[in-house]
């Protein structure tokens, strides 16, 4: 099975520009979701986490069903002011505008090494803000892990450049 066959490019989507990659086909089909979550487990393997860190919203999908089958507790990192409970924030740029995730501080224990979900890859912005905000709440960080990377968007240097440890199961 060719996962990326389910991850269709929608051109000029949110913007002229931009190559979107709609993960809708891949959920749909339970054969292709199960794949996709089975070789993400097994990257997940190579990295020492106790926690699982998902990436609002479609990295949810994603660490959700990673921290159920790797038995790993899973914290939100939530677009802003969604959290009930005092929250860190961290803004960034998207290929397509900006943003900002914000973290609970009670959302994990002290001790918690956090290996980071999404889906895309793409310029890597969304993965440095996240490391940001777990470190500003104190917690360490085991590495990040995405379903699909956008290659020519080159996230994996900018991820480098902030010594973020990066797998991914499609490039
Ligand atoms: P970035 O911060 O540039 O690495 O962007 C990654 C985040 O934005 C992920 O949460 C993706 O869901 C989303 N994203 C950015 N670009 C794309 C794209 N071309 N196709 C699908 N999702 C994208």
């Amino acid at each position: 099975m060719n996962l990326i066959d389910y991850l269709p490019v929608v051109p000029d989507f949110p913007k002229p520009g931009i190559f979107f990659r709609d993960i809708s086909p891949l959920l749909a089909n339970p054969i292709a979701f199960q794949h996709a979550i089975d070789q993400m487990s097994l990257l997940a393997l190579e990295f020492e986490f106790s926690h699982i860190l998902g990436i609002e919203s479609r990295g949810f999908i994603f660490a959700s069903a990673l921290a159920y089958r790797n038995q790993k507790g899973l914290a939100l990192a939530r677009k802003p002011n969604k959290l009930p409970q005092a929250s860190h924030r961290q803004s960034f740029g998207l290929e397509y505008g900006n943003d900002s995730l914000e973290l609970q501080q009670a959302a994990l224990p002290a001790d918690a090494k956090v290996l980071i979900i999404d889906d895309v890859l793409a310029t890597g912005g969304t993965i440095v803000a996240a490391k940001k905000l777990l470190e500003s709440a104190g917690f360490r960080i085991a590495g990040a892990l995405s379903l699909l990377e956008i290659r020519f968007l080159n996230g994996l240097q900018l991820l480098n450049q902030h010594q973020i440890e990066h797998k991914t199961v499609l490039t």
